[in-house]
């Protein structure tokens, strides 16, 4: 622009045509660094790398405006591109190795709202003087935005990335622009300069859009896996938990119905099987055994209850091996235990039962030897209590043979 207007002063270009091309690219540069704010200002993630860059671009905005509205007089719309160009680049300049010092220097940046109240002061203070200082810009001062740019491009050279390469060609093609104004002798070289000077703060905005586009597809990626996690997470928690608890359940309703001592069914659940054996059952015929430790008084006076408990266990441990995966053996109190055998009828019963007390006989201690009595459904009773009342006088008449034997009321 500055090489225009010496030209114009020449005379080589029409006034007419310098004008409008200043002016193009006062409007181009107004558009370039407001939406570059306005898009960091508006960007949803609050992203400091954004922020910090885009705050850059108030300075030249701030100018811009304020040379709209006619706050800069003395100062010509050529010395005010000027201007703009070497104080962008030269914080463009500094801001960059920021990026590794992070918050640190992040504090001397000045809010976005402080930063164009602090330029208005500044230039309206100081206009008179730029203006003064900016009357004849010779052409050797077009040496500092083209320093600036090298520099920018000599640091960003080396770094990665999609929008950096965008930001970098941005920053070659100012170069060449500013190559152009400050070497070019032909005619067309300010045209040659601005239309490099669009390209490259196009490519400007475009970086700057397509940062803050990634952040926001990545901060949602993130946030999609995030929620996509904790979601599988509590879910293999509950589901985890819910196993716990259906086991913890299923553990107590069992140990519900066990008796503590021997493991046997308690004498609410033996009484169940037999009462689910009948309405099941129908007509077909099943056996219940009920037998009880002969003496058993004597067993916990002689060696006391600790081994009294131990022979309870001893009796249920070996019914335990005497009987069927179907078959069920249940305590019903003291040392009276019944047996339910589903399939059985009375001879196939007595068997069993003669095994068991042979069994117990053997292998006893301290030895004892057991009763038993022995009722079959439906001949001796169709319900629990009449069986079980069968198979107790059953069970007496044994002790009234004198005790290890296995009786029938009737037929043994
Ligand atoms: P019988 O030959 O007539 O059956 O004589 P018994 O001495 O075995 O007499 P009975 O069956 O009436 O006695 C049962 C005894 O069993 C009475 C009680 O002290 C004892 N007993 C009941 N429950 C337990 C128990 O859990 N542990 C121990 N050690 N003894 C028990
Ligand atoms: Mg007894």
């Amino acid at each position: 622009m500055i090489v225009l207007w010496i030209k114009a002063k020449k005379g080589v270009l029409s006034l007419d045509t310098i004008y409008l091309l200043n002016r193009l690219t006062w409007l181009l540069s107004l558009v370039t660094s407001s939406s570059i704010v306005l898009l960091a200002a508006f960007h949803p993630f609050n992203d400091e790398v954004i922020q910090r860059r885009s705050r850059v671009f108030v300075v030249p905005l701030t100018l811009f405006v304020m040379n709209a509205l006619h706050f800069t007089p003395g100062l010509r719309i050529e010395q005010v591109l000027w201007l703009g160009d070497v104080l962008v680049l030269t914080l463009v300049v500094l801001i960059i190795p920021l990026k590794e010092r992070g918050k640190v220097m992040e504090g001397i940046w000045v809010p976005f709202v402080w930063m164009p109240i602090a330029m208005v002061l500044l230039t309206r203070m100081l206009y008179e003087r730029a203006a003064h200082l900016l009357e004849n810009i010779p052409d050797h001062h077009m040496v500092w935005p083209l320093l600036l740019l090298l520099a920018i491009l000599y640091r960003q050279g080396r770094a990665e990335g999609r929008r950096i390469r965008l930001f970098f060609t941005g920053s070659c093609l100012l170069t060449a622009a500013y190559g152009v104004q400050l070497f070019g002798r032909s005619l067309y070289m300010p045209e040659v300069s601005l239309s490099l000077k669009v390209f490259a703060y196009g490519l400007w905005t475009l970086s700057f859009y397509l940062t803050a586009r990634e952040e926001v597809l990545s901060s949602r990626q993130e946030l999609d896996q995030l929620k996509r996690h904790s979601e599988k997470t509590a879910f293999y928690a509950a589901k985890k938990r819910e196993n716990e608890l259906n086991r913890t359940h299923q553990t107590l309703m069992e140990n519900a119905k066990k008796d503590g001592l021997t493991g046997a069914f308690n004498r609410i659940s033996i009484m169940d099987f037999i009462d689910e054996c009948i309405r099941s059952n129908k007509q077909k015929p099943f056996a219940i055994l009920m037998f009880d430790i002969d003496k058993f008084k004597a067993i916990n006076d002689n060696y006391g209850h600790v081994t009294g408990d131990n022979a309870l266990r001893h009796l249920a441990d070996t019914a335990g091996n005497v009987i069927r995966g179907e078959d069920r053996l249940g305590r019903y109190g003291g040392d009276e235990f019944i047996i339910l055998l589903p399939s059985l009828n009375l001879p196939e019963a007595t068997m069993v039962a003669e095994r068991m007390r042979e069994r117990v006989k053997e292998n006893s201690k301290p030895p004892f030897t057991i009763s038993m009595g022995i009722a079959v459904y439906p001949q001796d009773g169709t319900t629990v209590v009449s069986l079980i009342e069968q198979a107790d006088r059953g069970l007496y008449k044994s002790k009234s043979k004198g005790g290890n034997a296995v009786s029938h009321v009737s037929v043994l």
